[in-house]
C-alpha cells in the first residue's frame, strides 16, 4: 500500500479532495433559518425602499419659498395645519404659508420641499416661527434611495448574514431559495473506544473525535448523522458505511483505523467497498488520512488520534463542507505572529503547532500550548490558533516569524 500511494503535500491532498465536491441542490426555506447560507438566486427589488420620501427629522415640514429671507431678526411665521406620524400619508398639498408638523418616518406631504427640526423653531399658538432659509430637500429621504424597484441587491453567491436576512425582510421577501446543507456521517473507529456514558474498563478510552468532529460539522453548517463507534473490524465498518448511505450522507468522516496497524480497516473496508483516492499528507499532526469514494459518497478517513482529525478536519472536511454549501471563501484567516518557544524536529512535514497568542508591543506573540502530541486534547482546548511551520524548516529560533491560522478570532489581553 505504501508504494501505490506516495504521501501528498496538504495542498495536493486539498485539491484531489476538493475536486470531489460542489454546491448541493437549493431548497427554498424560510429568512431566519436562511442564516449563514449561501443565496442561489439572484434577488431583485420589487419596490422602492423607502418606498415614499419621507422625513429624516421630527420637525416641520415646509415649503422652501416660504423660508426665504428669514433670519433669527424677522423670522417667518407659517400655520401648522397638520400633525403627521409615521405611518400615516397626508393627501391635502401644503399651501403657501402652512406647514405640517410630521415625525421621522412619515412621509413627505404633496408640496413640502424641506423639514424644519423642532429644535430650530419656536411656537406660538398654531405658528410655528423659522429663523433662517432651507435649501430643496433639507432632511428628506427620498423614495428609493437606499434600493431602486428593479434593481438586483443580492447576487446568487452571496453569505446571508444578518444585514443580508434585514434586506430580505425590508424586500419583502419571507423565504431565500440557498444552498442546502450537507448530511455528514460521523464514525468512530476502535475496539478500544467507548461511548460517554458506557462504563470504563481498563484497556478503553472515550470517544472525544465523534464528538468534536460532530461539533465542527455543526459550527461550519453541516448536519451530522451519528453513526457511533464501530469495532476494528471489516463486518462492523461496512455495515456503518451501508449505515450512512442509507441515511442520505454527502459525506462520510471516520476517525482512526488509518494508519499502519493491525487493525487499521478503514483502509481495507474503503478499498472493497467503493475506490481509494490517495492515503496519507505531509503534515504533522495527521500524517494518516484516507480519502475515497463509496457509491459515489466521498469518504475521508480522519486520523485517530484526537489533535490530528480536529486538524484533518479543519484542513480538509471543513473546506468540503464549505464547498457543499455553495461557499468559495475556503481558507481559515492567518495572522502574522511571532513564535516565541524555539522549536527542533526531525521530519519534513508541514507543522500544525497548536498556540495561545497575546498582544505585545504591537505584535501579535504565539507561545505553545504546551506538549505538542497528537494525542493531547488539553494542546487544542488551551489554543487560539495553529502556527504553521513550513516543510523545509528544521528548527526555528526564539521569536520566528511564522503565520497563524486562527481557530476562532482570538481574546487578546
Ligand atoms: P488509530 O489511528 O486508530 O491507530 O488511533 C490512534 C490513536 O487515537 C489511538 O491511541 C486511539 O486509541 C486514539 N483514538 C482513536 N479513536 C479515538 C476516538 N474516537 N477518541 C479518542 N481517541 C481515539
Ligand atoms: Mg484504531
Amino acid at each position: 500500500m505504501k508504494e501505490t500511494y506516495p504521501m501528498l503535500s496538504v495542498e495536493e491532498a486539498r485539491r484531489r479532495i476538493l475536486e470531489h465536491f460542489q454546491p448541493l441542490e437549493p431548497e427554498r426555506i424560510p429568512i431566519l433559518e436562511a442564516l449563514d447560507r449561501v443565496l442561489a438566486e439572484d434577488v431583485t427589488a420589487e419596490m422602492d425602499i423607502p418606498p415614499l420620501a419621507n422625513t429624516a427629522m421630527d420637525g416641520y415640514a415646509v415649503r422652501i419659498a416660504d423660508t426665504a429671507g428669514a433670519t433669527p431678526e424677522r423670522p417667518v411665521r407659517l400655520k401648522v395645519v397638520a400633525d403627521l406620524a409615521a405611518g400615516y400619508v397626508l393627501e391635502a398639498p401644503l399651501q403657501p404659508g402652512q406647514a405640517v408638523r410630521i415625525m421621522t418616518g412619515a412621509p413627505i406631504p404633496p408640496g413640502a420641499e424641506a423639514v424644519v427640526p423642532f429644535e430650530n423653531v419656536e411656537t406660538q399658538g398654531d405658528e410655528v416661527l423659522i429663523f433662517k432659509p432651507y435649501a430643496l430637500w433639507k432632511n428628506i429621504r427620498h423614495a428609493g434611495e437606499d434600493v431602486k424597484a428593479g434593481q438586483t441587491v443580492l447576487k446568487k453567491g452571496a453569505v446571508l448574514r444578518p444585514q443580508e436576512i434585514g434586506m430580505l425582510a425590508a424586500l419583502g421577501r419571507a423565504t431565500a431559495l440557498v444552498h442546502r446543507r450537507p448530511r455528514v456521517a460521523v464514525l468512530s473507529t476502535g475496539d478500544e473506544v467507548i461511548d460517554i456514558t458506557d462504563p470504563w474498563q481498563p484497556g478503553k478510552i472515550r470517544d472525544a473525535n465523534s464528538y468534536t468532529v460532530s461539533a465542527l460539522i455543526l459550527k461550519y453548517g453541516g448536519v451530522p448523522i451519528r453513526l457511533g463507534i464501530a469495532p476494528d473490524t471489516i463486518e462492523a465498518l461496512t455495515a456503518k458505511i451501508r449505515e450512512a448511505l442509507t441515511r442520505g450522507a454527502d459525506l462520510i468522516l471516520t476517525s482512526g483505523g488509518v494508519s499502519m496497524g493491525d487493525f487499521d480497516v478503514v483502509k481495507k473496508v474503503l478499498a472493497a467497498e467503493g475506490e481509494m483516492h490517495f492515503w496519507r499528507a505531509r503534515m504533522k499532526p495527521g500524517k494518516p488520512l484516507a480519502f475515497g469514494e463509496i457509491q459515489g459518497v466521498p469518504l475521508l478517513g480522519l486520523p485517530g488520534n484526537p489533535v490530528s482529525s480536529t486538524i484533518s478536519f479543519e484542513l480538509f472536511a471543513r473546506p468540503a463542507i464549505l464547498t457543499m454549501l455553495g461557499k468559495r471563501k475556503l481558507e481559515k484567516p492567518t495572522i502574522d505572529a511571532i513564535l516565541v518557544d524555539p522549536i527542533k524536529r526531525k521530519d519534513s512535514r508541514r507543522h500544525y503547532m497548536r498556540v495561545w497568542l497575546e498582544e505585545k508591543e504591537g505584535r501579535t506573540r504565539a507561545h505553545l500550548t504546551g506538549d505538542q502530541g497528537s494525542g493531547i486534547l488539553l494542546s487544542m482546548v488551551q489554543a487560539d490558533g495553529l502556527a504553521i511551520i513550513p516543510e523545509e524548516v528544521d528548527h526555528t529560533p526564539p521569536d520566528f516569524p511564522v503565520q497563524v491560522m486562527l481557530i476562532d478570532w482570538p481574546e487578546v489581553a
